[in-house]
């Protein structure tokens, strides 16, 4: 079976791993500095956070950022549920706007109609491994006072311009977990360049402890603390992100100069702006393709090729959610990319022979 997803574990996390074991400091401590202090050079930023979660750094990124009980925070409704999860978990409520289906990303005109007087922040989602339209975010904000919180979960390497995943919004989210471009099993990374996020996010990070004195409770907090064992898988993938993040790059090419052509195989497009990491090679099936999704997505599978689809359910139709009173055909564009949408292996580790296979056996249904 060629997989959606493969970690590339090798020597030097082994090794790195058990010197942690045998140092005997296993939860957070000079590991997990190290990789903040690595991360943050990685991102051009001044600060890094570890968390143990993505989610736990976009949770923490928001109580960094002052979100409150009804507040409202504009996202996208085609990302991972932990993006709208996290607001909710502030009291803050999740407001959606739609996306483009060039990108999946926001569509910035499409957030200009949801700001209120109400809104205290915007999570733009880089989804797939390239960022959002950062210029046309920050001209409909202007020079009203609304943070950006970047979900950069999916897009460490990805470049908007000359800047990095990361430096785009006053705070960004990276996860590590395992099938992210790079990984330590579980883990998130929090960046900003702003020293007033970066402590209220340490702060959240421990039970709201002050970071001055011991036992010192300044705010609610949580344990999202990272484990040296884990930064020290974190640290080794660290080192191998321009390899990992060039082949995914390099395949992601050669699947489009190679896929080129079918109808209704609609490949993705790669923004002006913009330096896509691939985290998925996510084509769209539309009504052109000989078959229905479905049946494209079995013919793949019975020939051991693994295919998924991100996400199949766009939010703001999710259960938990009904409460916003959101209905089908509030967002078209996230709604349909969510019946359209198909991800194909990209990872480091497929070989040539192994893209042709897949090339080929696509080739071979549409004929
Ligand atoms: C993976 C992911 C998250 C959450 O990260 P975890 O490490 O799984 O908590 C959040 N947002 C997006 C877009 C993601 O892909």
């Amino acid at each position: 079976m060629l997989h959606l997803s493969k970690p590339i574990i090798g020597k030097e996390e082994i090794k790195n791993v058990t010197a942690v074991l045998k140092s005997g400091v296993i939860a957070q401590g000079q590991t997990v500095r190290n990789l903040e202090t690595k991360f943050a050079r990685y991102c051009n930023t001044k600060y890094a956070i570890a968390f143990n979660s993505g989610t736990a750094a976009l949770h923490s990124g928001l109580y960094a950022l002052g979100i409150k009980k009804g507040d409202e925070v504009i996202t996208s409704p085609f990302t991972f549920i932990a993006t709208a999860n996290v607001i909710l978990m502030m009291g803050a409520r999740p407001v959606f706007a739609d996306i483009r289906k060039e990108d999946f990303n926001l569509n910035p005109e499409k957030v200009a109609e949801k700001i209120t007087s109400k809104t205290k922040a915007i999570i733009p989602v880089d989804l797939y491994g390239q960022t959002y339209d950062y210029d046309g975010l920050k001209s409909v904000i202007g020079k009203k006072n609304i943070p950006i919180l970047e979900d950069a979960c999916q897009a460490v390497g990805a470049k908007y311009k000359s800047k990095k995943a990361g430096q785009l919004g006053d705070a960004a989210a990276f996860s590590l977990y395992a099938t992210k471009n790079i990984t330590s099993g579980e883990g998130g990374i929090l960046t900003t360049d702003n020293i007033k996020i970066m402590n209220k996010a340490k702060m959240f990070r421990h039970h709201g402890q002050s970071e001055k004195k011991r036992y010192e409770y300044l705010d609610l907090g949580y344990n999202y603390r990272l484990t040296n064992i884990l930064a020290a898988i974190g640290l080794a993938q660290l080192n191998k992100i321009s390899t990992i993040n060039r082949l995914r790059i390099k395949n992601a090419l050669y699947l489009i100069k190679n896929l080129e052509g079918i109808p209704g195989l609609i490949l993705p497009v790669i923004g002006k702006n913009n330096t896509h990491v691939f985290h998925q090679f996510t084509i769209r099936i539309d009504d052109k393709f000989v078959s229905n999704r479905e049946k494209f997505i079995k013919y793949l599978k019975n020939n051991g090729i693994d295919s998924g689809i991100y996400y199949p359910k766009p939010i703001h139709l999710a259960y938990h959610l009904k409460f916003l009173n959101y209905k089908i055909g509030d967002f078209p564009v996230s709604e349909n990319m969510a019946k359209e949408v198909l991800s194909l292996p990209v990872h480091p580790l497929l070989t040539k022979r192994q893209l042709d296979y897949i090339i080929n056996k696509i080739k071979a249904y549409v004929n």
